[in-house]
């Protein structure tokens, strides 16, 4: 088997928590704890969950936004997280990130022909000058921009125009893995469709892997490859997306399901209305993290943590009804988010 493009090993972040501006740590943030996925060369992987779960802490931990308190993080196995920012450098190349504002991301003072050339320069991508203009003019093609718009500024675009402009800027440093990080939310629903469709374009044209960070199932259902889904700084399932889909072996995940619209008529997905709000990261319940919230939880799950394991292949969860018999495993089968007939 070949070495997978990204992994991420146990990986943890804990930010503390302090009494004041300069008072002691008095507890800690548990954004990220102990989390483990991999992507291969040309994949997309999503990573979805409520807000606040900790998938965007995961992307800037990869992206060594930040130092991490624990775990690996391996890129082409080259381990990174551990690695100093000078010889990190060549390598940062090959991961890119577009963020989610397109608004604030791009710096308003520099017209889209600098922002573009930027990374080519800071890379040292160009031959010369001519080299410099016709990339730049082969990035706007790329994200389908006209090349003559290069001379103008952020502001003159619309929000997705300045998210292909982002995604541009991504592609000009010719990486191999991009982390999108809610990449598509701030965007109208029309402008959103042209965004993932054209990610997906540039994945299949470039063999790009992607990371992509969404709160939104319904949005990765047609762009992703597997998903990985995020609750209270765990992963609680992984599957290859037409798994997850027709069948997840997680409560959480059988809930974010239950709300995403079917498309074919006359078809839709039995609720699942979740009580309470999200638990505070700070004070995470013991034993299942999501006992507090979940319809099937039974004793065992407040007091013993699940790990994450596989039901079938390529499928993870972690969830103690997988040690049930079949009978009294609501979630054996397809039956968990079985498509209903409407009546
Ligand atoms: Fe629900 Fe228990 Fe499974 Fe956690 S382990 S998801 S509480 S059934």
């Amino acid at each position: 088997m070949s070495t997978p493009l990204l992994e991420v090993n146990d990986l943890k972040k804990h930010f503390p928590v302090r009494a004041g501006f300069l008072g002691g740590i008095t507890g800690y943030v548990y954004a990220v704890d102990g989390i483990s996925f991999s992507i291969a060369k040309g994949e997309t992987l999503s990573l979805v969950g409520e807000s606040g779960c900790g998938k965007s802490t995961v992307g800037k931990a990869i992206l060594r936004l930040f130092d991490i308190t624990g775990g690996q993080v391996t890129l082409d196995g080259t381990r990174i997280d551990d690695m100093p920012a000078s010889t990190l450098r060549p390598l940062r190349r090959r991961m890119q990130v577009v963020f989610q504002d397109p608004y604030s991301s791009l710096n308003p003072r520099m017209r889209v022909r600098d922002i573009l050339a930027e990374p080519i320069r800071n890379f040292g991508l160009a031959k010369d000058a001519a080299d410099l203009e016709k990339r730049v003019g082969d990035l706007m093609d790329r994200v389908r921009l006209p090349r003559d718009a290069v001379g103008r500024w952020p502001h003159e675009f619309s929000g997705g125009q300045r998210q292909r402009i982002g995604i541009a800027r991504a592609l000009a440093a010719e990486p191999d893995l991009i982390i999108c990080d809610e990449a598509v939310s701030a965007l109208d629903v029309s402008v959103k469709a042209q965004i993932v469709n054209l990610l997906q374009d540039l994945q299949k044209d470039l063999g790009l892997a992607l990371l992509f960070i969404s709160h939104d199932l319904a949005i990765v259902e047609h762009m992703t490859h597997r998903v990985a889904v995020m609750y209270l700084g765990k992963i609680v399932e992984v599957a290859p997306k037409r798994e997850l889909f027709a069948a997840p072996k997680h409560p959480y995940t059988e809930a974010l399901l239950s709300a995403v619209p079917v498309p074919e008529p006359g078809a839709q997905r039995e609720r699942v209305i979740l009580k309470g709000d999200v638990p505070s990261p700070i004070n995470p319940p013991k034993g299942c993290r999501f006992h507090t919230r979940c319809p099937y939880a039974f004793d065992r799950c407040r007091v013993d943590e699940p790990a994450l394991r596989q039901t079938d292949p390529g499928h993870w969860s972690a969830c103690h009804l997988h040690d049930r018999p079949a009978a009294e495993n609501p979630l054996a089968g397809a039956k968990g988010a079985a498509l209903i007939a409407k009546h």
